[in-house]
């Protein structure tokens, strides 16, 4: 027999058995960022790779070596999405979004990075991005940090840490860089390879290496929050003070940087212990200069992207009650009449209800076999017609789940009982 064929690695299969958390997960997200006025754009999964190379930056891991890049049959080099917040600056110049206008923005869906797959570190990937356009001061960098704290409060997460930093204006990221090369060209013979070319392309980068010799030599190296000049010094210590006045704790990191490369100002994470080495749920900061950069006019932004396979696993190590998706009835047939029959008053029951999830058993099957599925669905009771309930225009109602009595019920009353049990439900049993 062939081989059969798997899935390309690192890119994972999401089986029924874990959707209700994703929609639960993807759901929550989706009406917090709603709370805040967020809407929702849609962006193509492929763009022409230059969108990438020049906004993330050449010297960048995601453009070194993580990009999904291919000519297609024209011979145009695409490249599929590493990140969303290019192609959410692209679309906005292509449609006029930015023009006189604010805007705050949120999208979701896979990215594509070629790493090695580990826990928590896929080549497909899911972000939720969120955006603002058009806003210069502190107040929506802080906002959006309460948005993300409202996140983790819905969906029961404990145990995030918040790290800032500011990455400065340009003139001071300038000042900053030029100290920072100083101090690693006079430690040269200690830098890795990658550090080594990044010196004169990227060096800040440097800060953010994850090879732990690199680590140590940036442990005594020039600090960032030491070169900021006024204008950033304000915008940062506004961030803090509003993050402050709510609340909401944080910790200073001075050698947070982020990977890519056009942020300025505010950078920030979220930062979990529980996930092992793939510890960051959520990244972002400003970044004023990205729009001007790709062409269009000079316009302040800010946002940032969560990693939903991180946030999932924190979700299911904390125990969260997701909610439902087995059906609440699963209807058991005997007879072709009450196949013919249990089809129409599947649909009059699921028009008559609202929310109800009910299963017909098709393909036949004995009153056994048929049982056992239903048991299988998980719906908390067996909806059954067979000939004697046809001829008497009744169904048996059976629980599941429970050791309470079956009960005849007419078929014209079932949708008065059912909707009662379901409401029932929702005060907490078994459906
Ligand atoms: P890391 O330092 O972990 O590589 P990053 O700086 O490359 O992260 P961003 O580009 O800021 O990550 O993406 C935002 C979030 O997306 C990350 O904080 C993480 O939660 C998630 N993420 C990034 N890359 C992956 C991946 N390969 N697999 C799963 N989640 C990822
Ligand atoms: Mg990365």
């Amino acid at each position: 027999m062939a081989k059969t064929i798997q899935a390309v690695r690192g890119m994972n299969d999401i089986l029924p058995a874990e959707t209700s958390a994703w929609q639960y997960l993807e759901d929550t997200l989706r009406e917090v960022v709603h709370a805040y006025g967020y809407r929702e754009i849609r962006l193509p999964l492929l763009e022409k790779t230059e969108l990438f190379s020049r906004s993330i930056g050449e010297v960048t891991d995601i453009v070194e070596k993580e990009m999904y890049t291919f000519d297609d049959r024209n011979g145009d080099s695409l490249t599929l999405r590493p990140e969303g917040t290019a192609s959410c600056v692209r679309a906005c110049m292509q449609h006029g979004l930015l023009h006189n206008q604010v805007q705050r923005l949120w999208y979701g869906g896979p990215m594509f990075r070629h790493e090695r797959p580990q826990k928590g570190r896929y080549r497909q990937f899911h972000q939720v991005g969120v955006e603002a356009f058009g806003m210069p001061g502190p107040d929506i960098d802080a906002e959006m940090i309460f948005m993300t704290a409202r996140m983790w409060a819905r969906l029961g997460l404990r145990g995030a840490r918040l790290q800032v930093n500011s990455l400065g204006t340009p003139a001071a990221r300038a000042a900053y860089r030029e100290a920072l090369v100083d101090y690693l060209r006079t430690h040269a013979e200690r830098l890795d390879e990658d550090s080594t070319r990044r010196l004169e392309s990227n060096p800040l980068r440097i800060l953010d290496s994850k090879n732990p010799d690199m680590q140590a030599l940036v442990a005594s190296a020039p600090q960032l929050p030491d070169y900021l000049d006024e204008e950033s010094r304000e915008h940062f210590s506004g961030f803090c003070s509003l993050l402050d006045v709510a609340g909401v704790a944080y910790e200073v990191n001075p050698r947070l940087v982020r990977g890519l490369d056009y942020y300025s100002k505010t950078v920030f994470e979220w930062v979990t212990d529980q996930l092992g080495a793939q510890g960051t749920v959520c990244a972002g900061g400003r970044f004023d200069g990205l729009v001007e950069y790709l062409g269009g006019r000079p316009t302040p932004a800010f946002g940032f992207a969560l990693g939903l396979e991180r946030l999932l696993a924190l979700l299911l190590s904390a125990d969260a009650q997701l909610p439902a998706s087995d059906p609440h009835v699963y209807m058991v047939l005997s007879g072709h009449e009450a196949m013919q029959r249990g089809l129409v008053l599947a649909d009059e029951l699921r028009n008559a209800v609202a929310g109800l999830r009910l299963q017909v058993n098709c393909g036949g099957g004995s009153f056994k076999s048929q049982f056992k599925r239903a048991d299988r669905s998980g719906a908390a009771f067996a909806l059954v017609l067979g000939e004697e309930e046809i001829a008497r225009q009744t169904a048996v109602l059976k629980p599941l789940r429970s050791d309470a009595d079956q009960e005849v019920v007419a078929q014209s009353g079932l949708a008065a009982r059912i909707g009662g049990l379901l409401a029932d439900d929702s005060a907490g049993q078994g459906c």
